[in-house]
């Protein structure tokens, strides 16, 4: 702990599952795609445009030195085909906000994700350890041939393919009141969300 600056890094996965801009103090950080990730008309969505129009969030888009380090550490860890361009793109501004004297912290419930960021020395937590108190329900997948898992499936690869597999959250009911947020919130998951990005 020192005197550095503190930001957090959120990605599309943190707010469905709840994240909300002003529960931190930390400076909030995302990617220009977040916003075409989150399903219009959502409760995840309204709380980003908030957080954006507020200046609370700040969208930034990583530099492509970033970009390649990210690419470089998910390739190293077997991650790469498992992120979307956008997924890289979040690890990639940690490690820019890292450069320019952050202490960064990417909160994600992307498994991939947070395997690179461990790579990298970088602090992740899901949005369940960063406090907010939410049930999950997942839907584990695999980004590549598409066979869904049931949730408690305990290998990481896909038994078909070998990619590593991903999990998103399916919907998640409110277990502690917060400032009256909406008891239930589902979001229209598109199963190419994660797997799909690479035509940008
Ligand atoms: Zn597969």
């Amino acid at each position: 702990m020192g005197d550095k600056r503190r930001a957090v890094i959120v990605d599309t996965t943190a707010f469905i599952a709840g994240f909300d801009a002003f529960d931190t103090y930390d400076e909030v950080y995302s990617i220009p795609e977040i916003e075409r990730e989150l399903t219009r008309g959502s409760m995840a969505k309204t709380r980003l445009k908030m957080a954006i129009r507020s200046g609370r969030l700040k969208i930034r888009e990583p530099t492509s030195n970033a970009i390649r380090e990210a690419e470089r550490a998910s390739k190293e860890m077997g991650d790469f085909q498992s992120l979307s361009e956008a997924d890289r793109k979040i690890i990639a501004l940690a490690i820019q906000l890292r450069d320019e004297g952050y202490e960064p912290r990417i909160i994600t419930d992307d498994f991939s994700i947070q395997n690179v960021a461990k790579k990298l020395s970088i602090e992740y937590a899901s949005i369940t350890t960063h406090g907010i108190k939410y049930h999950l329900k997942w839907m584990l997948y695999c980004p590549a041939c598409r066979k869904i898992y049931p949730p408690d499936y305990k290998f990481e690869n896909c038994e078909n393919c070998g990619t590593k597999l991903k999990r998103k959250p399916l919907s998640k009911t409110l277990i502690c009141g917060l400032k009256g947020q909406n008891k239930k919130e589902f979001g229209k998951l598109k199963l190419s969300e994660g797997g799909d990005e690479s035509g940008l």
